[in-house]
């Protein structure tokens, strides 16, 4: 394996659950792996597309679970999507499906939040606050001509003993068939999550590294975006899995110990 490329990477964008941890289980090496980050001058970013916590839940959480981490190491698709509305949506009136702390997340961002007749985009995150009218009145507005703007595309958020809850992907899924009208998703794997986080830091995509567990949305994110990706075997994708997709990752390894030790390891 050259491992030339990865170790030339200067930052590293981290998925958390099935790469860091499940739940409250944290894995084997992974707060010692962060360290060997520090330690070897590289830096991190802990990267979620979960958008039912704001990025400051994840900064205690992290930190409750052992890890150092600062308010600048958190990027989440609930903040690139208040971002990108901003960006392309300034002032608009947005209808937002998802739970308390997603919708404090767009508004600390300045995002015009309403559930008046002027609502001009739909937001959807993952919503573990659903109630049937919030879906009800999504329909009404999509069906009205709103942009249809949403978080993330996971199908399902990942759960001890093999457990899944519905996530963003699902909810958008249940919409588009009620009206038709297809989303943009704005967390992995659009691009504009890596975008983001180079703008803000001066790291070009090339020395950027994707580590995380899901092909489809870890690994994905990085092919898009130019960036080096390490798929980590801890989580949802096993080894047979990987012939079947079209996503390739540059580097597979069992978990982020055995990424620890490449990076470690000053004779490549
Ligand atoms: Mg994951």
């Amino acid at each position: 394996m050259n491992v030339e490329k990865l170790k030339a990477c200067s930052l590293f964008l981290l998925d958390m659950d099935g790469t860091l941890y499940l739940g409250d289980q944290v894995f084997p090496g992974a707060v010692d792996f962060i360290r060997t980050l520090t330690e070897s001058g590289r830096d991190y970013i802990y990267l979620t597309n979960n958008s039912s916590r704001a990025g400051t839940d994840y900064v205690s959480r992290l930190q409750r679970l052992g890890f150092p981490c600062r308010p600048e190491n958190v990027f989440t698709s609930g903040m690139a999507t208040a971002m990108y509305l901003n960006e392309n949506f300034p002032g608009a009136s947005v209808y937002p499906v998802g739970t308390a702390a997603f919708m404090n997340e767009l508004r600390s961002y300045g995002v015009a939040l309403s559930d008046g007749e002027s609502a001009q985009v739909v937001c959807v995150g993952f919503d573990t606050e659903l109630v049937y009218e919030k879906l009800e009145r999504a329909v009404h507005f999509l069906r009205r001509g709103a942009a249809f703007i949403a978080a993330n595309p996971d199908w399902v958020c990942p759960m001890p003993e093999n457990e899944v809850l519905p996530d963003c992907g699902s909810i958008c899924a249940l919409l588009t068939a009620a009206t038709g009208v297809e989303p943009l998703f704005i967390g992995k794997p659009n691009r504009s999550m890596v975008d983001l986080i180079s703008a803000k830091t001066g790291v070009p995509n090339g020395q950027i590294c994707c580590v995380g567990d899901r092909l489809y949305t870890d690994i994905a994110v990085a092919v898009n975006a130019g960036a080096v990706s390490v798929l980590v075997l801890s989580g949802e994708t096993t080894r047979e899995m990987l012939p079947q997709s079209s996503v390739k990752p540059d580097y597979v390894l069992a978990d982020v110990m055995e990424l620890a030790s490449v990076l470690g390891n000053s004779q490549s």
